[in-house]
């Protein structure tokens, strides 16, 4: 920490304990910050953004052109702290750090892209335009699973865009946004100054949250987590008629149809079930399969999830690296114990000892056949739990699927070119995200990126997900001497 220029006070002082899911210990000691301290916090912010709001668009992207370059250098470190802090392997820490490049890089190229329109007036002598315009002060308010990604798609589009941001990390990882302010606090040096207050981590949990959800000097309040916070915060944030992106939970499924390529397909289905030990919000849960190639396919999965590799993730090959927490494992267990009722079929799912990281939580990850869609199969289970379901026709398919109350991403293996085209269709997959041949997880920061129904509609990263921080506004200008009215309407006065 102190490498990245934390200072060690803010993470060895007494405060909340944060635990390494990786051996259980306590790896640092974060203090909430004071409820009292917030509306000072938020007004410092709004101030901020007054200044912000007047500097370029483009000298806006060159502070997070700067802030990419921080990031490009503190590659390894913050994605070691990634691993540290939620417990996932190398490889996905690493990943999660380079999702924020990307994103820094695509926003600079937003910076001279914010682009309004110019519309035809049916008035003679007139134009109309539309301008989009910095929205205010951003919170944004983001879950474990992810600590520092998602506050980089929300971050870097708010700075370009004018906006200031209120950073509130999960309170089960805010060791790493501590090191991402530090980051940012050497790019706004680099940058010669940015105004003080712009970007501002505040810890802690609920409380300090709602705090941001309540106030109305918070402009867009961008929430990422479960279903069960965002319904709470997207309620609050409108009665104050606020402005909620919400990015909530998933219960991701993929369609294999007759025509798939197999070899393939179990690649992508074991990385999407498995990597990050099934805690990502695009997590392959439900694999729905064609009952003339059941028999091809699961056993096949089933062998893969018996070998797996789980244990720690600082140790070399390792695949599936812990849960979060105690309470996730438990979790697991009694929606495997769930399943097994609703007449489900377990491979694998049992906690795992491993050596000299007794205090986490580990676990082989399941593979369930399933009679039906019922139960526990429904929900969103935070863990490596995939639930496997029979289909005879296409429609059938489609339909289960469909038949959850979660939106967020689905794929389906075929390569019958018609069948494709159909789950892509108006009448194919309802999520937000469906991709067709590879997996439910791993998206890039290029396309918008979130899912609808109970998954909360947002949109955050790549193409126009930048409006969402902005507003708009839209003007007519006469250039005439006359007064035409628009539909026709006269209201003549001498
Ligand atoms: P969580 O809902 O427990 O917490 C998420 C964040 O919300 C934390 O910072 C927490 O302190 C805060 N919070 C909780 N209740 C709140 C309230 N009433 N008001 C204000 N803030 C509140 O989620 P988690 O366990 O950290 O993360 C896992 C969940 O996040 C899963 O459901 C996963 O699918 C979802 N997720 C979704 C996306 C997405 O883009 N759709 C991305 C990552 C994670």
């Amino acid at each position: 920490m102190a490498g990245f220029g934390v200072d060690p006070g803010a993470y060895a002082a007494a405060g909340r304990a944060v635990h390494s899911p990786v051996t259980g210990e306590a790896i640092g000691h974060v203090a909430d910050t004071e409820p009292m301290a917030m509306v000072a916090i938020v007004a410092r912010a709004a101030e901020a953004f007054v200044t912000w709001r007047l500097v370029p668009a483009p000298r806006r992207g060159e502070f997070v052109r700067l802030l990419g370059e921080e990031l490009r250098a503190a590659k390894a470190a913050l994605g070691r702290l990634v691993t540290l802090e939620v417990g996932k392997v190398p490889s996905e820490g690493e990943g999660e750090v380079q999702e924020m490049i990307d994103i820094c890089d695509f926003a600079v190229g937003l910076s001279r892209q914010l682009q309004g329109l110019a519309i035809p007036s049916e008035r003679a002598d007139h134009r109309m335009m539309e301008q989009w315009h910095p929205a205010g002060v951003v919170g944004v308010i983001t879950a474990f699973n992810f600590p520092v990604a998602v506050f980089s798609w929300n971050a870097a589009l708010a700075l370009v865009c004018g906006d200031a941001v209120i950073w509130k990390p999960s309170e089960k990882a805010p060791l790493t946004a501590l090191a991402v302010q530090a980051l940012v606090a050497r790019a706004a040096a680099r940058f010669g100054g940015v105004p003080d207050g712009l970007v501002t981590v505040v810890t802690g949990g609920r409380a300090i949250g709602e705090m941001l959800v309540d106030d109305p000097r918070i402009a867009v309040l961008s929430a990422t987590g479960s279903t069960r916070m965002g319904r709470a915060v997207g309620e609050r944030v409108a009665r104050r008629f606020g402005r909620a992106i919400l990015e909530l939970g998933g219960n991701n499924a993929s369609i294999v149809t007759p025509s798939a390529d197999l070899d393939l397909a179990v690649r992508a289905i074991a990385f999407g079930a498995m990597g990050t030990a099934g805690q990502r919000c695009t997590t392959l849960r439900r694999l729905i399969v064609h009952e003339s190639i059941y028999d091809a396919l699961v056993p096949r999965l089933a062998k893969v999830y018996r070998g797996v590799s789980v244990g720690n993730p600082l140790s070399g090959a390792v695949l599936v690296g812990p849960l979060v927490d105690a309470a996730a494992l438990e979790a697991m267990q009694k929606a495997l114990e769930a399943a097994k009722a609703a007449g489900g079929t377990v491979t694998g799912g049992e906690p795992v000892s491993v050596d000299g990281c007794e205090g986490g939580a580990y676990a082989r990850p399941a593979l369930v056949e399933m009679p039906a869609q019922v139960g526990p199969v429904l929900e969103e289970t935070f863990a490596p739990i995939l639930y496997v379901l029979k289909y005879r026709d296409f429609a059938e398919a489609v339909a289960l699927q469909n038949g959850v109350p979660q939106g967020l991403s689905s794929s389906i293996f075929t390569n019958d070119f018609r069948e494709a085209e159909r789950y892509l269709s108006a009448a194919g997959s309802d999520c937000g995200i469906a991709n067709v041949n590879m997996g439910t997880s791993g998206a890039e920061i290029g396309g918008a990126f979130g899912g609808e129904k109970e998954t909360g509609g947002g949109r955050e990263s790549g193409s126009d997900a930048w409006k969402g921080y902005m507003r708009r506004m839209t003007s007519a200008i006469n250039y005439g001497t006359s007064l035409p009215l628009a539909q026709g309407v006269r209201f003549d006065v001498e």
